[in-house]
């Protein structure tokens, strides 16, 4: 069914939900927690600064969907790194990062945004040792 929902941010979205009554308030609750679209566009574009991410290298449309892909790893990668005691935007400026951590930061170091695109499957560990090949 399509619902017209407000989000946390104050503005108004369409979503699709099917299931049970009582799953679809659930959903609708957890819907209307997040932000819309644009906002959180815009709130992972600011992370991204933030963290001091290098820019992608691609087409516009590779681009845009490599960066997709490279947030679904940041929050990995920063729950990795807390219990080293390793921010990840302290990590990209370290000179000496050692073991995960030297990892991680080759990782997100890799531009190029057709990489990002083929190996969006893999999990961390595996995109870490990836990108120290
Ligand atoms: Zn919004």
């Amino acid at each position: 069914m399509k619902y017209l929902i407000t989000r946390s941010c104050g503005h108004q979205e369409t979503v699709y939900i099917y299931g049970r009554s009582q799953d679809i308030s659930r959903s609708l609750l957890l819907e209307k927690e997040k932000l819309c679209k644009a906002c959180w566009q815009s709130q992972q574009e600011e992370m991204e600064k933030d963290i001091g991410l290098p820019e992608l290298e691609g087409s516009p449309e590779q681009v845009k969907w490599a960066k997709r892909i490279r947030w679904d790893y940041i929050e990995e990668a920063e729950n990795h790194l807390r219990p080293l005691g390793v921010r990840l935007q302290d990590l990209l400026g370290d000179e000496n990062p050692e073991g995960d951590a030297l990892r991680i930061k080759k990782l997100f170091l890799v531009t190029s945004a057709a990489w990002w695109i083929k190996n969006r499957y893999n999990d961390l560990r595996l995109m870490a040792i990836l990108a120290d090949l």
